[in-house]
């Protein structure tokens, strides 16, 4: 079968080599780095949709009048970014500094049920998770399957900042995980000692960051799925910025350009089935 399409990008690229970006939108209130990311997102660079993964704005900064405001723009910002490309949630669960949860703060499973709730509360349907400083644990699994969210948080890549031994999942290709923990809930309330039937999330792992695709753009051995993050804050960075937009633009003429929509679409039928954590 002809692949209408790519001959127009040359007839040599395999059509199953896909790329992906998205961005965890860190700073929606920051009005430079907002404006920074709606500019860039729409205007597809690359021919990328690129998925909006957005921190929710931290409840207790959000209380009284001024919280109200901005809470506003919060939701303006959100909006605006669902309506040009996929949208995610990204939650940090210590709060706007600290992506992993501290001692004291929310079980991360509990946060991310409020969070989606309140998100939906606004009419906003994530369809996306990716978990501050690439936590994951199967609660949180739990929760985002029964919410039927896909997943992006495993790596392909061992994260800099985290400590030797941190929590994260590394996987390097889609896959279903299959979770013991559906909606973070435990065993089926009211029938003891009967565990309730395993659930599957859609894994999608984020496999560069910005210096490494800038890299793999023009490698032939980088995988056949890559997917692609950044920040928001890089698009303050001019240099970050103009590398971003380079590597966006080569990837694209190197690969066939898919949103995490397409990507899922992709995935859903095709990809392994394995247990969460390996
Ligand atoms: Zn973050």
């Amino acid at each position: 079968m002809p692949h209408t399409g790519y001959d127009a990008r040359g007839g040599d690229i395999p059509p199953e080599r896909y790329a992906v970006v998205s961005c965890h939108v860190e700073r929606p209130l920051d009005d430079a780095v907002w404006e920074a990311f709606r500019r860039f997102q729409a205007g597809r660079p690359g021919g990328f949709r690129i998925a909006a993964l957005v921190r929710p704005p931290d409840t207790a900064a959000a209380a009284g009048e001024a919280g109200a405001a901005r809470a506003a723009v919060w939701l303006e910002r959100a909006r605006f970014a669902s309506e040009h490309g996929p949208f995610g949630l990204h939650t940090h669960f210590g709060g706007r500094e600290h992506g992993r949860a501290r001692p004291g703060d929310p079980e991360p499973a509990d946060r991310v049920r409020a969070e989606l709730a309140t998100l939906a509360g606004h009419g906003l349907a994530p369809r996306f998770f990716c978990g501050g400083n690439w936590y994951l644990d199967e609660r949180v699994a739990g929760v985002l399957a029964a919410a039927g969210l896909a997943d992006c948080t495993a790596t392909a890549f061992t994260p800099r900042h985290l400590p030797a031994g941190a929590v994260r999942l590394a996987l390097a290709t889609p896959a279903w995980l299959r979770i013991a923990a559906p909606g973070g809930a435990g065993p089926v309330p009211g029938v003891p000692g009967v565990p309730a039937p395993p659930a599957r999330l859609l894994e999608l792992p984020t496999t560069h960051s910005l210096g490494m695709t800038a890299r793999a753009a023009l490698s032939p051995a980088a995988p056949r799925t890559l997917h692609c993050y950044f920040h928001d804050t890089d698009l303050v960075v001019p240099s970050r910025a103009r590398a971003l937009a380079v590597a966006l633009a080569v990837l694209g003429r190197r690969r066939r350009p898919l949103d995490l929509d397409e990507l899922a679409g992709v995935m859903a039928s095709t990809a392994p089935e394995v247990c969460f954590g390996g």
